[in-house]
C-alpha cells in the first residue's frame, strides 16, 4: 500500500525504532500541526485491529501490539490524522469487503463471455456432425473459468445440468442423447446436420456410446 511508504528515511528511522509518541498520529508519527483525532470506541479500536490483521505492515503490527495492554481495553487512546485514517483502515476494510463480494458480482460479465465462447463451440461442432459428451463440453467451460477454484465462484453453482440446459436453449437445432451405458454422459449433436450424412446416423445409433472423448477434446481444445 502506498501510503504506509515513510515520507523520508528520517522518519522510518523514527517510526521503526523510537517508541509509539503518544502525542503524534499511530500511522504517520509525524506532526506538521494538522489536528488529530483519538480512538476513543472499541468498535473504532477493533475496525483498527481488523485493518491491521488484513495489511500485516509489521511496524503498525508492532505499534498496535504495544499500544494497549490486552488487559486494559479503557486505556485505549491512540491518535491518528483523519487522512491516515482513510488510507490505513477505512479503505483497507473497505477493499476487503469488496474483494468478498466479488465472486458473486464482478465474475458475472466473465463467465458469461465464457458461456457464449462454449455455447459457440459447440455449436461449430455439432454442425459439423460431431457427438460432444456433456464431460467434455464441462471440461471446455471450467477451464476457460480458470480451474476449480474459479468454479467455486460460479453462480449459479456450477452443475452439468445448468450447463446443458443452457447450450441447449441457444441451440435448438441441438439434441441431447443418453448413452447406452448409463453411467456416461450424455452426448449433445445436431439431427439436421448428421441426417445429411448417412455413414454418421448410422453411427450415431449404433456406436454412441463409443466415441473418443479424447479424439474430442482434443478438437474442442483447438477451437478456443
Ligand atoms: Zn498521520
Amino acid at each position: 500500500m502506498e501510503a504506509n511508504t515513510p515520507i523520508t528515511s528520517t522518519t522510518f528511522t523514527r517510526s521503526a525504532t523510537a517508541p509509539l509518541s503518544k502525542d503524534r498520529c499511530f500511522f504517520c508519527q509525524v506532526d506538521e500541526g494538522q489536528s488529530l483525532f483519538t480512538v476513543r470506541t472499541e468498535n473504532a479500536w477493533n475496525e483498527l485491529k481488523n485493518a491491521m490483521q488484513i495489511t500485516q505492515d509489521p511496524v503498525l503490527m508492532t505499534r498496535l501490539n504495544n499500544a494497549v495492554p490486552p488487559t486494559d481495553a479503557h486505556a485505549i487512546h491512540e491518535r491518528y490524522h483523519k487522512l491516515c485514517w482513510t488510507n490505513h483502515v477505512f479503505r483497507v476494510l473497505r477493499d476487503d469487503a469488496r474483494n468478498q463480494a466479488r465472486p458473486t458480482t464482478a465474475d458475472l460479465p466473465m463467465q458469461m463471455a465464457f458461456l457464449i465462447k462454449v455455447i459457440n463451440i459447440v455449436d461449430i461442432e455439432t454442425q459439423n456432425k460431431a457427438y460432444l459428451p456433456m464431460d467434455v463440453i464441462e471440461t471446455t467451460y471450467t477451464s476457460m473459468l480458470g480451474g476449480s477454484d474459479e468454479t467455486e465462484k460460479h453462480t449459479p453453482t456450477l452443475t452439468r445440468q445448468w450447463l446443458k440446459d443452457k447450450v441447449l436453449s441457444e441451440l435448438p437445432s441441438v439434441t441431447s442423447v443418453r448413452q447406452k451405458n448409463r453411467q456416461k454422459p450424455s452426448v449433445l449433436y445436431c439431427p439436421e446436420a448428421c441426417e445429411e450424412d448417412m455413414v454418421n446416423t448410422s453411427m450415431m445409433k449404433d456406436h454412441a456410446s463409443e466415441m473418443d472423448n479424447t479424439k474430442m477434446l482434443k478438437k474442442t481444445a483447438n477451437l478456443i
